[in-house]
């Protein structure tokens, strides 16, 4: 990094900046201290230390209460959905609050009935934490950090059978951004871009005709039942920020493949699409707080698909696309027949989401 260079908003957005700066200054300082068995340079949704998957969060979404939820069930959702994205069940969490001085006694009250709720739902408990406060200022009322710890379970276990089945060979213990091969499947668990947008109009105070609300939510029952009784899954992947853009470029780039989808499986919401388009802004890179983005092996994908659709958070999934030797990158064909190139975005068009 250059010496002058100072820290800008596009720097937690997600994209490709955020990437140089995580990559080329953060892992750099702590990148080969200690050893794991996924490390921090493998830059996946969460890191593997002897078998306990460990994984850190923290969350400053503004503002803290927007429609479909709020900064702790963000908090919980997105350390529950990293660790089990690597096949794991989180079974304890840690829980880190920093408060503004002013901050309303009953918005506390409410955040944290939100994250018990959300515990309740994810069946995982914070069992320590720390609670700091601070002057007022720009917090916007609290930031949080929410870090813990998963561990492998008999669906994983069951999962990775079923794929040595139909891939000799196949040697890894977790499921990774790294473990694509060409013809696996790319199935998303349900529409984009709902998350982004239930923010965008909490921060600025916009109606799009009907109330978009926030897809965040816990999906590591639904991951663990779809891992136990189905399998097949290879790679697993939340699309926070920078959306499904910028997930599908960090498996194109880990598993070195390339990975084609078609725009008319991309399942959007009808109202988020117009909502796009009047504010000129790509779905594709806008974040989501509950859905997951499913490399799963050709035989096995069709039955992914019809398990995903029979529960209330997979019931709008699709098959998206495949992996392929083709070409390198992300390309989409689109509705009029070309093919367009799916860049890594340089940043989620919405600050501060999560
Ligand atoms: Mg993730």
């Amino acid at each position: 990094m250059e010496k002058n260079t100072k820290i800008t908003m596009l720097h937690g957005a997600g994209g490709t900046v955020m990437h140089d700066l995580v990559k080329n200054v953060v892992v750099k300082y702590f990148g080969g201290v200690g050893s794991a068995d996924v490390p921090l340079e493998a830059m996946d949704d969460a890191a593997v230390v002897g078998d306990v998957v460990f994984k850190s969060d923290s969350h400053a979404v503004k503002p803290i209460f927007f429609p479909g939820g709020d900064i702790g069930r963000i908090a919980i959702s997105g350390t529950v959905n990293d660790i089990s994205a690597l096949g794991a069940q989180p079974y304890a969490l840690a829980c880190g609050l920093v408060l503004e001085e002013g901050l309303p006694m009953s918005d506390l009250e409410r955040i944290l009935a939100s994250m018990r709720q959300t515990c309740l739902e994810a069946d995982v408990g914070i069992v320590t934490g720390d609670t700091k406060v601070v002057e007022r200022g720009s917090l916007g009322g609290c930031v949080m950090n929410v870090s813990g710890i998963g561990k492998r379970t008999a669906a994983l276990e069951s999962n990775l059978k079923v794929v040595k089945q139909y891939r000799s060979g196949f040697a890894s213990r977790w499921v990774l951004d790294s473990n694509l091969s060409a013809g696996d499947k790319i199935i998303l668990s349900g529409t984009i871009g709902d998350h982004g947008l239930a923010v965008l109009s909490a921060q600025q105070g916009l109606t799009f005709g009907s109330q978009i609300q926030s897809d965040v939510k816990p999906l590591n029952r639904m991951i663990q039942k779809l891992l136990g009784e189905v399998g097949g899954v290879v790679a697993m992947k939340d699309p926070t920020r920078g959306g499904l853009a910028d997930a599908l470029n960090e498996y194109a780039e880990k598993s070195k493949v390339g990975i084609l989808i078609e725009e008319d499986k991309v399942p959007i919401r009808e109202d988020v699409q117009t909502a796009c388009e009047m504010l000129g802004l790509d779905p594709l890179e806008i974040g989501n707080e509950g859905k997951i983005i499913i490399g799963a092996v050709p035989e096995k994908a069709q039955e992914v698909l019809e398990f995903l659709k029979k529960t209330p958070e997979g019931k709008d999934a699709q098959v998206i696309g495949e992996a392929t030797t083709q070409f390198k990158g992300v390309a989409m064909q689109t509705l009029v027949g070309g093919k367009r190139i799916i860049a890594r975005p340089i940043g989620d068009p919405v600050p501060r989401i999560c």
